[in-house]
């Protein structure tokens, strides 16, 4: 009985790797190794990391009432529930951009390529099962990465995305406010050149911080002269 039971997981196990590699990336697409910035001028891609949390409905509506599309990292192991499945679908019935963000948020740096794969390939999979949508990046949690990570995930055919601007909408410091969240975003589109620079903005749905005054980062950043766009068109443009 018990070789049976090892004999089926066995089975299921295959079956599931080989159900993760039929959603890998559409090679239709181009696969874009790195993106930490856009590939033209004058972009700025608003990406939110760690979703979908309970901010999300707030910020899908800030997004709308200023008409931007943005782009969520996911964590695999918040689609194994059916509430956050439906806030991610309404992301996708409004053209926002769904990514691979891993299952759990495991550093990236302290694992094996097979670990290291396995969380990459679970994500992608319950992505796909749940919203029927192939992911085309990965980001590594907290940003933590190095090539040796980079070969299985650029194996698999994703690109890593990073950043160029940290909101810091995370920092734990005390008395660190939204205003400070708006001013560390600001202070940096401010003293760019929307004919020289772009950016891809690294925020968290589930930071209060970050919600606050989205919609005045969002004024901010088109009042500079950027464009808000998702990752596809950030990493694709030009080409
Ligand atoms: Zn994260």
């Amino acid at each position: 009985m018990r070789k049976t039971i090892s004999a089926l997981l066995a089975i299921a196990s295959l079956a599931s790797t080989a159900n993760a590699q039929s959603v890998y990336p559409d090679s239709s697409k181009p696969m874009v190794p790195l993106s930490m910035y856009c590939r033209e001028p004058g972009m700025v891609a608003l990406t939110f990391d760690d979703g979908p949390s309970n901010n999300f409905p707030t910020v899908l509506a800030t997004l709308a009432s200023h008409d931007v599309k943005a782009t969520f990292f996911l964590l695999g192991f918040k689609l194994a529930y059916a509430s956050r499945v439906l806030q991610a679908r309404a992301a996708l019935n409004e053209g926002h951009q769904i990514e691979n963000h891993s299952w759990d948020h495991t550093n990236f740096t302290r694992l094996t390529d097979a670990q290291l794969i396995e969380q990459v390939d679970s994500t992608n999979q319950i992505i796909w099962d749940t919203l029927g949508v192939k992911t085309r990046f990965v980001r590594p949690p907290n940003g933590s990465i190095n090539v040796v990570q980079g070969i299985p995930i650029w194996d698999m055919g994703y690109g890593v995305a990073t950043w160029n601007l940290d909101s810091k909408d995370y920092s734990q410091q005390p008395g660190w406010t939204a205003d400070n969240v708006y001013d560390e975003v600001t202070s940096k589109i401010n003293a760019s050149n929307p004919e020289k620079d772009s950016f891809v903005v690294l925020m968290h749905d589930s930071s209060p911080a970050a919600v606050t005054r989205l919609g005045d980062i969002i004024t901010a950043v088109k009042a500079k002269g950027y464009r808000l766009v998702t990752l596809n068109e950030c990493a694709d443009a030009g080409r």
